[in-house]
């Protein structure tokens, strides 16, 4: 009996969606206020869904939160906060949203590692929890079924990263600067411990390899996924090797557009001077960056269906179903995780990115 009334309260809790007064009932949106939301429709059993990004001030991200938002349309409430870059204020947003009820989680950790903890907190609420952008560990991955990812392969990035590169050196022998057969290349990193900013810079140097091509790494440093850290970085490395540089990797765009301004304020760019610089997402600026010449090349980062599948799980999830491919319209691999392919994309095939 007891059951039944929770059960019948939660579902004239969702029913009512967030805002109204009640009691709260099992995984119902909260009482009183409930959580805040960027859908304004009121229509019936719309679950909510906490959403945590890592940090709103990252150009990629934004361009998946606004995804998740669209996604959301008629379909679910969703709560998007930002973590400010800080593990310990994510967590205290996950904890308020499973005070609130929320119906499920859909997390962009600020820390990898740190995706056991949440883990934990949603299990014990019997909130689903779908991570996206950064991928928690596999054995944390394995410590709840209601656990899923969304995201990326980051070494094929890296590889198409790399092969940018590759077939600008073989159609262009000039770019060989000091003729030794060697490709001496600089690198911009991002975050460390990022699966992104590791396997892109392992990944885009192995394709390089693969093609039979020598390399010398002349520097590398971290840039943090920055626009402005990439552009000190490369102004210190322009500082310190000069013309010896014959290309740029920047594992993502903004770290690439960085470097662009640097190079631009050494005359590159201009009189035949030029340097092969390869960015990875397809970020609005990047594919400006690649109609001016500027931008050698990019990888496409999908952010409209990574945002797009992280909603529909999440949406899924919330309402009691296990996510599949007719349920959500992606592929779910291992029974856990959505890949997103990622696309070359240059100057001749901009408008895919667009
Ligand atoms: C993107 C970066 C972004 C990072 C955030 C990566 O997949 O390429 O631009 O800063 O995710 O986690």
């Amino acid at each position: 009996m007891k059951k039944v009334v929770s059960t019948l309260l939660a579902a004239a809790l969702m029913t009512a969606a967030a805002g109204c007064s009640g009691t709260g009932g099992t995984n119902a949106p909260a009482a009183g206020g409930g959580p805040a939301n960027t859908d304004s429709g009121a229509s019936a059993k719309k679950p909510v869904i906490g959403v945590a990004i890592y940090k709103f001030d990252d150009t990629f991200m934004t361009g998946v939160r606004n995804a998740i938002s669209a996604a959301a349309e008629g379909k679910a409430q969703t709560d998007i906060v930002d973590s400010q870059n800080s593990q310990p204020t994510q967590n205290d947003k996950v904890d308020l949203f499973i005070t609130k009820k929320v119906n499920a989680l859909a997390i962009n950790p600020v820390d990898r590692t740190g995706a056991g903890v949440i883990i934990d907190k949603a299990k014990a609420a019997n909130t689903p929890v779908v991570f996206f952008n950064r991928e928690p560990l596999a054995d944390d991955m394995k410590k709840w079924d209601k656990v899923y990812y969304v995201g990326a392969k980051a070494e094929q990035s890296g590889t198409m990263e790399g092969q940018l590169v590759v077939d600008y050196f073989k159609s262009h022998p000039e770019a060989d600067k000091n003729k030794d057969g060697v490709l001496q290349y600089v690198m911009l990193k991002g975050e460390p411990g990022h699966q992104d900013a590791e396997l892109r810079t392992k990944f885009s140097i192995k394709a390089v390899e693969d093609a039979g091509i020598k390399v010398e790494k002349l520097a590398e440093d971290t840039a943090m996924w920055d626009r402005v850290k990439g552009q000190e970085k490369m102004a210190a490395f322009l500082a310190s090797h000069g013309d010896k540089i014959e290309a740029v990797f920047a594992n993502n765009d903004d770290m690439a557009l960085g470097a662009i301004e640097a190079l631009k304020a050494k005359g590159y760019f201009k009189d035949n001077k030029y340097m092969p610089v390869v960015g990875v997402d397809a970020t609005a600026p990047a594919v400006k960056a690649l109609e001016d010449g500027t931008l050698l090349g990019t990888v496409l980062n999908d952010a409209k269906n990574q945002g797009k599948a992280t909603l529909n799980l999440a949406s899924v999830l919330a309402q009691g179903q296990t996510p599949n491919k007719d349920n959500t319209g992606y592929e779910i691999t291992d029974g856990k995780y959505v890949w997103v392919p990622y696309k070359k994309i240059t100057k001749d095939n901009v408008n895919d990115a667009k």
